[in-house]
């Protein structure tokens, strides 16, 4: 079977090993893909903005099986337009993506079927804005209805601020474009933890739990970022945690989908604040997280396109996932300046080496193949990972290949999975 896979990041780079790892794959198409996803994958161009481009490309290739990784074609119907010609896609409606791309819409469907979340209102005037934020008391979080690739949320902590912010998402200055509503919402303290499922529509089946690093600076500091690392391991949930989720949060969100009819196919990404009152709904995402793909599909040991074909086909039911006990770790290798400005085209050396360390897979977010040369292109540039029996383990591997790697400004925190580490050796 020909897979088709969109995307150019580290997370398609996972999507694309883990495929062509798969008896029944025969060719594997990325597009646009990257430098190191052309190692697993034919790269071929295409624009993820122009959804007649991505389906003349469909038409041109004729997969048999299409994967979407980022949530913008999503948001324009890729999903909706391939099925209708045919294609097997796995991923979800437009419609059935609204529970990431409109977070007033997520807060409003989790509260209709009583799903844990925090507190909120939806403000699409002014005058809500003012009445909205009295209610709630300080620090609160400011939340752009839009996708926002990671910029859409502000935390304040003063109604003053707060409000400002919120203008400032109402008339554009904050993020370019003006919101049509704001979501306020009251602060949670607690531990994250990234709950990914695969959804048929009707059924979840979990993936293994992660918890990753979004701050730039050492000790979780500085400007947030896409992650600059993630980690999986088995003592992140217990089994009766991992239960009630399922059975609280994951399953009433599918079957409230379905209910609605919208039902939701793909992987449901869903962001928690395990906190006093038990976990509680930060966000969803409609799609494979990036760079927590990366660390989870490392322990998949059983087939990833018999999973996505069994989400496609509503059989999830008769699908177990087999995991590689343990822990995983992905460190990301970021260039300097990131998350603000950076310099691209520097050469990339040691890939080679840092491959050899048992365990280790390199995954490239942000790399191009230049005439002989490898060469960054992003701000993110690769996410090494590894598995081992433990998540220190998992760490030193990493850290291990990562020794070897270089580019010019070659930045990545050397304190990835530090809250679990203490967690674990208490
Ligand atoms: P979101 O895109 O909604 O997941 O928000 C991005 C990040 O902002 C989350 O991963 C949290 O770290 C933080 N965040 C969002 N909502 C809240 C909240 N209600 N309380 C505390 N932190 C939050």
């Amino acid at each position: 079977m020909k897979v088709l896979i969109l995307g150019s990041g580290g997370r398609e780079h996972a999507l694309a090993w883990a495929v062509a790892r798969s008896a029944r794959v025969t060719e594997v198409v990325c597009a646009p893909g990257n430098g190191g996803i052309a190692q697993v994958a034919r790269c071929v161009s295409v624009n993820l903005k122009n959804l007649d481009a991505m389906v003349q490309l469909a038409e041109a290739e004729q997969p048999g099986l299409t994967i979407v990784g980022p949530e913008l074609p999503l948001s324009l119907g890729i999903v909706d337009a391939l099925t209708e010609r045919g294609f097997r896609v796995f991923g979800p409606t437009r419609q059935a993506a609204m529970l990431e791309s409109s977070k007033g819409f997520a807060k409003r469907f989790l509260q209709r079927h009583n799903i844990p979340t925090a507190n909120y209102a939806v403000c699409a005037t002014a005058t809500e804005l003012e009445k909205a934020v009295e209610v709630f008391h300080p620090p609160l979080v400011v939340k752009a209805d839009g996708l926002a690739a990671g910029k859409g949320v502000i935390i304040c902590n003063t109604r003053d601020t707060a409000l400002e912010a919120a203008h400032g998402l109402f008339d554009g200055t904050l993020l370019g474009e003006s919101e049509r509503q704001v979501v306020i919402e009251e602060f949670l303290e607690g531990d994250e933890v990234s709950f990914l499922c695969l959804s048929d529509g009707m059924h979840v089946t979990p993936l293994l739990p992660a918890q990753d690093h979004k701050r730039i600076g050492e000790g979780d500091t500085g400007p947030n970022t896409g992650g600059m690392g993630v980690y999986t391991t088995d003592e992140l949930i217990d089994p009766a945690m991992r239960e009630w989720i399922v059975r609280h949060i994951a399953e009433p969100t599918v079957r409230g989908m379905a209910d609605e009819e919208t039902p939701f196919k793909g992987v449901l990404y869903i962001g928690l604040m395990i906190t006093a009152r038990g976990p509680q709904v930060l966000e969803f995402n409609a799609r494979f997280g990036d760079p927590e793909t990366q660390a989870i599909l490392p322990r998949l040991e059983s087939d990833l396109v018999d999973a996505l074909e069994a989400s496609i086909d509503g059989r999830l039911i008769e699908t177990a996932l087999r995991w590689a006990p343990g822990a995983s770790a992905c460190v990301v290798a970021s260039s300097a300046g990131y998350p603000g400005s950076y310099r691209t085209g520097l050469p990339i050396s040691g890939l080679g080496a840092a491959a050899r360390v048992a365990g280790v897979q390199v995954f490239h977010a942000g790399s191009t193949q230049l005439g002989p040369q490898l060469v960054t292109s992003g701000g993110r540039v690769l996410g090494v990972t590894a598995v081992a029996d433990s998540l220190e383990q998992a760490l030193g591997s990493a850290y291990r290949a990562l020794a070897e790697i270089e580019f010019e400004g070659i930045y990545y925190r050397r304190d990835i999975g530090h809250r679990a580490l203490k967690t674990l050796r208490k």
